[in-house]
């Protein structure tokens, strides 16, 4: 997800946190759903590209005049008569792709069937009420686009205040590489809106095309935590860096992806500093990499965990506290956890993310129930430290389980650790839409 904001700085120590509560703030609303506009379900791809901060002066409602949309397939754009300079939030969401405005509560004076059908990027839209005192217009999009620009102009003279939302076509490995948010030092300096205005126009990504998609791989354990251990020896934290370095080797040759491993050898690392090091990354992806054991060797196969507050199951649950660990085992303080992870926004941002992270992990297990052991309920969720990381979707891939000796004698075999790592490639090529975007021969 990447957050963009405007008018924010003089209020602003943390822009990007700030920008980040308008977000989760409009994005948790309960009850969406009227008739008119579609809910944003627990599937939805979402990143944000524009947050206004500008302030209604009385808690009356806009009123939205007229809306129209003019230019062609690679540049849209959408503009709505309001009768006054409004705060809104502009974010896009794959899976249908779709741009969402959220506004304050907003009066709909528009024509009948306006919004039925579309031009150019955008086929055709829908507005209403989604909770108390917030309105939302989601225009449906045909692929994945880029807010270039969203802005309000003042009213001038006879001519009415306008929200102005510029939309251009990008890649669908583009639209998922933006979703880690950006500190707001990354961001570009805002251009001046090209008309007359109060608000800073946003330039999302606009630094260029293609931009880097970063993988960070994390071999579970290391150094003075061993993880788990077999009957005949075998650890964890040997069998999770031999994969790793794999998975690295086959991601890099793509030369699709800029891929860091959080380890590459026998060392220890503090479960917040893998996260730390995702973000200081800006990874687009973290998958960390384990294989368990169980007391009862019959079970085997790959899982993929993905974050939750609450376990899928006890046997998630168990596995987490045993995963967590790690920090004890290697006696780090505990009491030094971050405040950035506990701090309530990030929490809220970190919802957004999450999503991302089951689509890709749903990804995962079909790759790899194609191609190598799954236990059943392959894709189960818990609270794990090491993927709690706000802004990288995180998954953990647990390889099997070291207590099985047919799993065993697999997580030893480099053609086997190669073929699984070829599947996890390709559900990360599928995640980053590669696959889409090559054309077939
Ligand atoms: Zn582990």
């Amino acid at each position: 997800m990447i957050l963009q904001r405007i008018g924010l700085k003089e209020i602003a120590p943390r822009p990007f946190a700030l920008a980040a509560i308008a977000l989760a703030m409009l994005a948790a609303q309960p009850g969406f759903a009227p008739a008119a506009v579609a809910a944003a379900d627990s599937d939805d791809q979402a990143g944000v590209v524009a947050v206004s901060q500008q302030k209604v002066a009385d808690g009356s409602r806009i009123v939205a005049q007229a809306s129209r949309l003019a230019g062609d397939e690679k540049r849209t754009r959408f503009v709505v008569d309001i009768d006054r300079n409004a705060a809104f939030v502009v974010f896009a969401l794959a899976d249908p792709y779709r741009v969402v405005i959220d506004l304050p509560e907003t009066e709909f004076r528009f024509a009948d069937g306006q919004g039925r059908t579309g031009r150019g990027l955008v086929s055709a839209y829908r507005y209403g009420l989604i909770g108390p005192g917030k309105s939302r217009i989601v225009l449906d999009v045909g692929g994945p686009v880029k807010v270039d620009k969203a802005y309000v102009v003042d009213a001038v003279d006879d001519q009415p205040a306008r929200l102005v939302v510029d939309l251009v076509s990008t890649t669908r490995a583009d639209f998922m590489a933006a979703l880690a948010l950006r500190p707001a030092a990354k961001t570009p300096k805002p251009a001046p809106p090209p008309a007359l205005g109060t608000h800073e126009a946003v330039r999302p990504g606009a630094a260029g095309e293609g931009r880097e998609i970063v993988v960070v791989i994390d071999p579970g354990h290391g150094g003075i935590d061993p993880g788990a251990t077999s009957r005949k020896g075998t650890l964890e934290k040997d069998v999770v860096l031999a994969f790793s370095k794999k998975l690295a080797d086959v991601l890099g040759k793509s030369g699709r992806y800029t891929v860091h491993m959080t380890r590459d050898h026998d060392e220890f690392i503090p479960l917040a500093d893998r996260v730390s090091f995702a973000r200081e990354h800006k990874a687009s992806l973290l998958i960390s990499v384990h294989a368990d054991s169980v007391s009862a060797g019959s079970v085997s196969g790959a899982t993929v965990y993905t974050l939750s507050e609450r376990a899928s199951d006890a046997v998630a649950a168990a596995l987490a506290e045993k995963e967590n660990r790690s920090d004890a085992i290697a006696g780090v303080d505990l009491s030094e956890e971050t405040d950035a992870v506990a701090d309530i926004l990030i929490d809220l941002v970190q919802r957004e993310t999450k999503n991302y992270a089951v689509f890709f992990a749903r990804t995962l297990v079909g790759e790899l129930k194609r191609h190598t052991g799954v236990v059943k309920n392959p894709h189960r969720s818990a609270g794990f430290k090491v993927l709690k990381a706000h802004d990288v979707p995180s998954v953990l891939l647990e390889l099997g389980y070291l207590t099985n000796p047919d799993d065993e004698k697999h997580l030893l075999d480099a053609e086997w650790q190669e073929k699984v790592a070829q599947s996890v490639a390709s559900a990360v090529a599928d995640y980053f839409g590669e696959r889409h975007a090559q054309a077939p021969d």
